[in-house]
């Protein structure tokens, strides 16, 4: 029947999706640095400040990774926090904790050396969880913050990660994605194509010994929804005023919601 087909399809892709970042833990952040030629790391600031994260917050970041948003997201705070204290108010800092959930305990591991080369492993408000994205282990309204980079494109069933995202939040949580996305300005369309087919992969193959795996990420870009439809299924999650802003002509966006 076509649905044993399909379920034999979403076990092949998560079974692959668990193979691709066991695979690539290690030269991970390398990769993405090469891949977007630095650009990564200003697409996750811009994440981070449409955040607008505050002393005392409650963050999950899913599909964490290495953790390069939940620093982000951290070091945000304790400015912020330095800046309050300076001032009269009360510091709520010791509050704020930021969970980093993530399916690969692979990426984890790199994520949590990285804390430590930070500094970062004797902070209590970092929590390094490994779960899935669709049936995330937090509580009901527990979150005032969600985010997820470049992640919702690998889970199965994108529907069931936004529920999930829905039920954490707390009413007025941000819901924020960062993702791949559609790319529709003429010539830089035919540049990008080119790109993502035939350099990116033999990139993987060079760098990290593993050309499938960037295949792969080629091909899960094309097949995620583009940027008006994914607004789309983030409103009907439940979600208000979801809005996205595309960066780089739309070789990302970052979408984002309200739950109000
Ligand atoms: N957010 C990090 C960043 O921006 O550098 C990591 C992004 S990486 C491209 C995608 C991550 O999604 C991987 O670490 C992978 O293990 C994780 N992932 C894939 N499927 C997932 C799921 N169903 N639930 C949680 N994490 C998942």
């Amino acid at each position: 029947t076509s649905f044993g087909y399909k379920q034999v399809r979403e076990e092949e892709k998560s079974k692959l999706v668990g193979n691709v970042f066991s695979s690539v833990a290690s030269s991970y952040d390398l990769m993405n640095d090469l891949m977007s030629v630095g650009l990564h790391r200003l697409w996750k600031d811009r994440l981070v400040s449409k955040l607008n994260p505050f002393p005392g917050m409650k963050h999950l970041d899913v599909a964490g990774g290495t953790g390069d948003v939940a620093f982000r997201v951290l070091e945000r705070i304790k400015s912020v926090g330095h800046r309050a204290m300076q001032g009269t108010l009360t510091d709520t800092e010791e509050d704020t904790h930021i969970y980093v959930c993530d399916i690969n305990p692979n990426m984890l591991n790199v994520g949590k050396k990285r804390a430590a080369e930070r500094g970062y492993s004797g902070e209590h408000c970092l929590s390094w969880i490994q779960g899935d994205a669709e049936a995330l282990s937090f509580e009901d309204g527990s979150m005032d913050g969600y985010t997820i980079a470049f992640g919702i494109r690998n889970v199965t069933h994108i529907e069931k990660a936004l529920a999930e995202a829905y039920r954490v939040l707390k009413r007025g949580g941000r819901f924020l994605c960062l993702e791949l996305s559609h790319v529709d300005v003429p010539v830089f369309k035919e540049i990008y194509d080119v790109y993502s087919f035939s350099v990116v992969p033999t990139m993987g193959e060079l760098v990290a010994g593993d050309r499938q795996s960037y295949q792969y990420l080629v091909e899960s870009i094309r097949r995620f929804p583009n940027q008006e439809k994914f607004a789309q299924m983030i409103q009907e999650a439940g979600f208000q005023r979801v809005e996205y802003e595309n960066l780089v002509g739309g070789v990302v966006a970052i979408h984002s919601g309200l739950k109000l």
